[in-house]
Order: structure tokens, then C-alpha cells, then sequence
């Protein structure tokens, strides 16, 4: 074929993934068109792995197999056997990799056009390896604290900021020194090296409640090192795929800052939980709570049973427990006794954006019963009562009262000004925050002690008996 129709038909396929890209994105903003959304974007990207793969000069593709063939095993494998708790691990890691994948490629398009390249090449080529190692290794801390094997909580020292900020300088001027003088390799090791330290400083004091956004952000940033790497390579669909995610990344930075009620500052330099060294050592353990009241099942079912009204609000506790078609039973055995039930949606519920909706999607709850915390607020006072199955620091009214505390601002759900709160959960430990919850000892609510399922399954059981 000839060489111009064949780049002719390179473009057009290229369009066609990248519009599969953007209308894959628009899909994934609805749970009702997610599923379709997800399979279009892979479709897209098949598409512009196997023209790439035919286009570009490849002298041999038997390492190329072994990649796709090893990668495919590795991502079929972890879809099916990664939890869905352990999901923000799994995309921290997907983050790393996809920037030590754009720094590679930097890297050896460096080394092989070693003083030809000009200098926008040169520009994108730097911070194509600068940004890919940063998120490397910042997902890698990212990883090992979400995992715990990293301490999770913000790990400060005195002058961290200055200190941070002296290492983002000397990565700015290694870089313009690289670019003026590209021969030299030891500017661009040493820029790499301190790309790769500099990850690790910046995420070492984030913790807490921060880390959705954190992982969100890194997200961002490997995105925006692959579109790097895009020019440098002039890959139009790598530009596009790349820019694409650091855009999507960033919007839902701004979405889970907003969510917290933060500024994007604030999270990377205000080592968020620094002033609860309270949490820190009790995050999973008891707290101290008085005047708390617990109730069995029996007990309960008589409040649910005087009540007209009913929330649920998920957290990461029914995620654990696998309780999401127990809930959807106990709604449904509600509704069919006239009582009106719906949802309540906090952005961060759980350990990734959207989980609650993933969940309460996979139980085939309806859509229209998901209601978003925003519109679902001011409806708490005008409830009879909410089951909280599994929440706790989206519940925690410490935000909205207590000044001092590490979540103060964050918007929460006001189930504590419903009239009454049973909250399902198996002790009076902390969420992932790792602080006290003050509504487990408010007036109104009722502890239900026990795993979310089992707990659940038993109150639909006793209601059915009434
Ligand atoms: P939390 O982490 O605050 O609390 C979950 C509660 O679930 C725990 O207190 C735990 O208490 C309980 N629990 C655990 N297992 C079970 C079980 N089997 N049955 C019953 N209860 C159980 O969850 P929330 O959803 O309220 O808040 C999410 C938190 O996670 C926020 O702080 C958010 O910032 C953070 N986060 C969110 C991410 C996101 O993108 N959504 C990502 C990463 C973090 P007990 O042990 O007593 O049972």
C-alpha cells in the first residue's frame, strides 16, 4: 500500500479510538451508561494498540507478544481477584506504572536521538521522564500506605515544605540545564533521581482521609507524562489518551477536594491528620466513648417498624462485608410495608470515587433512589430513621462542630439530624480517618454490633416476622 494512504488510514483509525476515548469518558458519568462507557474505551484502545503496533517500523514483535500476553494475564487476573476494597491500591499501582512506563520511553527516545532532538522535543522529553518518575514513586508510597505497609499517617518533619520546595527547584533548573545542554547525561540522571525522591517527599505527608485525592492527582500526572511522551514520539492517539486522562484526573482532584471541602493546597502541603496524634494512635482501635447504646436486632425492627421515612448510608464497611444485596433486601422488605426508602451517595464513601454507586449497582438498586449528598441533606431532618450500614467518618458530625478536628470542613452526611440513627457496624473503632465518631454516642442512635451482612440479613428476617 502506499506510504500516503496507509498514514491516511493510521489517522483515521487514530480519530476513531480517540472519539471512542471522549464518548467512553462521557458513558462513565453515569452508573446507567458506565458499563457500555468502560467497553468502548477498551474498544478504543484495542484499536489504537493494533494500528500502532502495524505502523510503526517494529523489527521484531516476539518481545512485543511476551508483553501483551504477560500484560493481559496480569489484568485479567487482578479484575478478578483484586477486592473491590483493595481498589485504590490497585489503581495506585496502575498510576505508578504508567508513569514509569512514560519515563522509560522518554528515556530511550533520549539515549537513541541523543542531540538531534530541538528543544519543544527536548522540553516535553524532560518533563515526560521528570512527571513519570514523580508519579512513580509517589504512587508507590501511595500504594504501600493505602496497603499499610508505608505508615499511614502524614509523616511530617520540621521545614518539610522548604525542604520540599528546595527539591522542586533543583529539579527546575537540572531540567533547563538538560535542555541547554542535552549532551550532558549526568543532568538528566540526576534530574530523574530527583523526580523519583521528590514523589516520595510529596506523598510521605499526605495521609488520612487525603489519599482519594492524592490518588486522583497522581492519576492526573500520569496522564499528563504520557501525553509528554506523546509528543515526543508524535503519537497523536498517545497526545490525545494522555491529555485526556490528566484532564479527567484533575476534575476529579477538583471533585474529591471539593468533597473534603479543601483546597488542592492544602491536601499536598498541609499535612492533613498532623494534628491528631490521638488518631494516629488509635486508628483501628477502641475509642472512648460514654453513654453509648446498643440494640439487638429485635430491639430495632420496632424503630423501623414506627417509621415512615428511611435512609440507608453506605460506607466501607458494607463493602467489607459483601452486604449490598442484604441492603437491598431490607429496602425492598421496607418498601413493601409503605415505608419510603432511599440512598444516601457521600462522594467519598468507601475507598473510591463512585463505590457506593458501583455497589448498590451491582444489588440492582434503582437508580432514582440513589440520591447525591447534596440533595440528600437537607431531607435528614424530616426522616424517622437511618441505617447506616458501614459508614462512619462520612457520618462523623466532629466536621460540621469540633474546629480542631483533622476532618473539620469536610461536608459530611447529616444523619445525626435524623430522629433516629441505627448504625450497623462490629465495634466502636475508628473509620479511616482514624478518629472518633461522636454520633455513636448522640442521644439517638442505636448501635447494631455485628458483621454488616449478618446484622442486616437478620433485621430483614425480623421484620418479615412482625
Ligand atoms: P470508614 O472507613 O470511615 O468506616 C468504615 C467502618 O466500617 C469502620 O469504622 C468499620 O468499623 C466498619 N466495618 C468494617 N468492616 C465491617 C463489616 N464487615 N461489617 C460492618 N462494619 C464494618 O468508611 P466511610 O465509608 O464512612 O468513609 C470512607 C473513608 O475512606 C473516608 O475517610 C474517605 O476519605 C476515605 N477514603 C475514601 C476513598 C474514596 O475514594 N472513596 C479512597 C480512600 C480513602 P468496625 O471495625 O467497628 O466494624
Amino acid at each position: 500500500m502506499a506510504s500516503g494512504a496507509l498514514l491516511l488510514i493510521v489517522d483515521l483509525a487514530y480519530l476513531i479510538a480517540a472519539s471512542a476515548f471522549i464518548l467512553g469518558i462521557k458513558r462513565m458519568s453515569s452508573p446507567r451508561t458506565a458499563k457500555s462507557g468502560n467497553f468502548l474505551a477498551a474498544l478504543g484502545m484495542l484499536i489504537a494498540i493494533v494500528i500502532t503496533l502495524i505502523h510503526q517500523d517494529i523489527v521484531d514483535y516476539r518481545l512485543i507478544g511476551i508483553g501483551i500476553f504477560a500484560g493481559t494475564v496480569i489484568g485479567i487476573l487482578s479484575a478478578r481477584l483484586v477486592a473491590m476494597t483493595a481498589m485504590p491500591q490497585m489503581v495506585a499501582i496502575f498510576n505508578g506504572f504508567g508513569g514509569i512506563a512514560s519515563a522509560l520511553v522518554a528515556a530511550s527516545e533520549y539515549l537513541r536521538a541523543t542531540g538531534q532532538a530541538d528543544i519543544p522535543t527536548l522540553i516535553t522529553l524532560v518533563l515526560g521522564t521528570a512527571i513519570g518518575a514523580l508519579t512513580f514513586s509517589g504512587s508507590m508510597i501511595a500504594f504501600g500506605k493505602l496497603q499499610g505497609w508505608v505508615y499511614q499517617q502524614p509523616l511530617t518533619y520540621p521545614f518539610q515544605n522548604v525542604v520540599n520546595s528546595l527539591f522542586g527547584a533543583g529539579l527546575i533548573v537540572l531540567s533547563v540545564l538538560f535542555v541547554v545542554q542535552p549532551y550532558e547525561i549526568l543532568f538528566y540522571i540526576i534530574l530523574t533521581g530527583l523526580a523519583f525522591l521528590l514523589g516520595i517527599l510529596v506523598v510521605l505527608p499526605i495521609g488520612g482521609a487525603d489519599m482519594p485525592v492524592v490518588i486522583s492527582l497522581l492519576n492526573s500526572f500520569s496522564g499528563i507524562a504520557a501525553a509528554m511522551t506523546g509528543f515526543v514520539l508524535m503519537n497523536k492517539v498517545l497526545i490525545v489518551s494522555g491529555s485526556l486522562v490528566g484532564a479527567a484526573g484533575l476534575i476529579l482532584t477538583q471533585i474529591m477536594c471539593k468533597a473534603m471541602n479543601r483546597s488542592l493546597g492544602n491536601v499536598m502541603f498541609g499535612a492533613f491528620g498532623k494534628v491528631e496524634p490521638m488518631a494516629a494512635a488509635g486508628k483501628g482501635q477502641k475509642e472512648t466513648y460514654s453513654n453509648v447504646k446498643s440494640a439487638t436486632p429485635e430491639e430495632a425492627v420496632l424503630i423501623l417498624d414506627a417509621a415512615t421515612s428511611v435512609i440507608m448510608v453506605p460506607g466501607y464497611g458494607l463493602a467489607v462485608s459483601r452486604a449490598q444485596h442484604s441492603l437491598k433486601e431490607l429496602a425492598d422488605q421496607l418498601k413493601t410495608q409503605g415505608k419510603t426508602v432511599k440512598y444516601a451517595i457521600h462522594p467519598v464513601a468507601g475507598r473510591m470515587p463512585g463505590h457506593m454507586n458501583v455497589l448498590l449497582a451491582e444489588a440492582e438498586v434503582p437508580y432514582d433512589e440513589l440520591v447525591e449528598m447534596e440533595q440528600i441533606n437537607p431531607e435528614f431532618d424530616r426522616t424517622d430513621t437511618v441505617i447506616v450500614a458501614g459508614a462512619n467518618d462520612v457520618t462523623n458530625p466532629a466536621a460540621r462542630n469540633e474546629p480542631g478536628s483533622p476532618i473539620y470542613g469536610m461536608p459530611i452526611l447529616d444523619v445525626d439530624k435524623a430522629k433516629s440513627v441505627l448504625v450497623i457496624k462490629r465495634s466502636l473503632s475508628s473509620g479511616f480517618a482514624g478518629i472518633k465518631n461522636p454520633l455513636f454516642e448522640s442521644e439517638k442512635t442505636m448501635m447494631l454490633f455485628g458483621d454488616a451482612k449478618g446484622m442486616i440479613d437478620q433485621l430483614t428476617k425480623e421484620l418479615k416476622n412482625l
